[in-house]
């Protein structure tokens, strides 16, 4: 399970590099061109983008938070979080599972709200 390496293209040179996934979202120096790169994360699908009218839907709604999660290769819900905690609890999902609270800006790591799974 330890075939973490994936392929990108430098942005200035084009030059084909190949890096481990830990280093996603870390600053390399291209072996090529020198230009300082940040390694992409070649799972992430573009930012979740909320409709419209999901702001009027707010008030609606008391705490009611929503979680996309990203499971193999695709994006899968939205969830609550009671949602997550019986799939954490069923381990369909770990703390690598990568998931974007909506409204938030980016996809973080499971890992970060464990807590609240447990
Ligand atoms: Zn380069």
């Amino acid at each position: 399970m330890e075939t973490d390496t994936f392929k990108f293209e430098c942005p200035k040179c084009s030059q084909k590099l190949s890096v481990r996934e830990v280093y996603v979202g870390k600053t390399l120096k291209c072996p090529t061109c020198k230009a300082k790169i940040v390694i992409p994360d070649p799972n992430l699908p573009p930012p979740y983008v909320p409709s419209p009218d999901e702001p009027a839907k707010k008030k609606k709604s008391r705490k009611a938070e929503l979680y996309t999660l990203w499971i193999d290769h695709e994006n899968a819900g939205p969830y609550t979080l009671g949602q997550l905690r019986s799939m954490w609890a069923g381990g369909k999902i770990t703390a690598k599972t990568r998931y974007w609270k909506h409204g938030g800006k980016e996809w973080k790591r499971l890992l970060e709200i464990a807590g609240e799974l447990e």
